[in-house]
């Protein structure tokens, strides 16, 4: 406990020197009309929030379930909250209420228990599939062939309050950008291949979210509609060794 006190603290120190409104302003001045930026505010104190909902911003990404909720309640209500991270299915009931688009979309369960939640509260949920495009072992994601099997499956055919609005993923961190863009172009193709195959008639089906703060320019280039950036607008993250 005392260790998350302690990194609470070391974000709020950091709100000081950190213009949060220039930050903004300087990365939507360098983004293309089709592409909109969700500021990624995880590990983040609501103040910094406000600040940049003060700028204007209205899409913030959060990549924890309670702590989305946690920040919803006391944030304004126009805000678009859009959970990027692994989402656990046993954590879907704390945001179904009011998030306006799951990013991490990564097994047939998972969608299942989103349209299970999302009939609860009489509402749609629109959601992207995540795909693992990066060389690194690490990152969550599907395989074409397997969201081409999840697409095909009566399950998923079965659905009614959930929207799949695109795709999305993460690139390998690495400062090799040659390596970065191929894996951007990529989710493209998949995203072209999916549009193609099953959404040809679908207008919700137009999202392409990859790109973070050091690799979101090649993202846009590569044809992304949503970056996603966190520490070049609130600063860098601090994260306890105890959580
Ligand atoms: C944290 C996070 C980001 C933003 O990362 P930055 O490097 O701080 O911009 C983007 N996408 C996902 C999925 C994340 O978890």
């Amino acid at each position: 406990m005392r260790c998350v006190s302690l990194i609470k603290i070391k974000n709020h120190l950091k709100m000081d020197n950190i213009d949060i409104k220039k930050n903004i302003e300087t990365i939507k001045a360098t983004l293309p009309e089709r592409t909109r930026l969700i500021a990624v505010s995880k590990t983040k104190p609501v103040e910094m929030l406000q600040e940049a909902y003060d700028a204007g911003q209205r899409l913030f990404g959060e990549n924890k379930a309670q702590e989305m909720r946690d920040k919803h309640e006391v944030l304004p209500g126009d805000i678009e909250w859009h959970l990027i991270g692994h989402l656990q299915t046993n954590k879907v009931k704390y945001i179904a209420s009011f998030v306006r688009m799951i990013h991490s979309i990564d097994s047939l369960q998972l969608l299942q228990t989103v349209e299970k939640e999302a009939i609860k509260h009489d509402r749609t949920i629109d959601c992207l599939l995540q795909f693992h495009i990066a060389s690194e072992e690490t990152k969550f994601g599907l395989s074409l062939e397997e969201a081409i099997e999840l697409l095909n499956s009566n399950e998923y055919k079965a659905l009614s309050h959930i929207r799949i609005c695109g795709v999305m993923g993460m690139a390998t961190n690495t400062d090799d950008t040659t390596l970065v863009r191929s894996e951007f172009a990529n989710l493209r193709h998949i995203f072209e291949t999916l549009k193609r195959d099953y959404f040809a008639d679908n207008d919700c089906f137009r999202e392409l979210s990859m790109g973070m703060s050091h690799d979101y320019p090649i993202a846009v280039e590569e044809g992304a509609t949503l970056v996603r950036v966190g520490s070049s607008i609130f600063g860098a993250r601090f994260y306890g060794t105890a959580n």
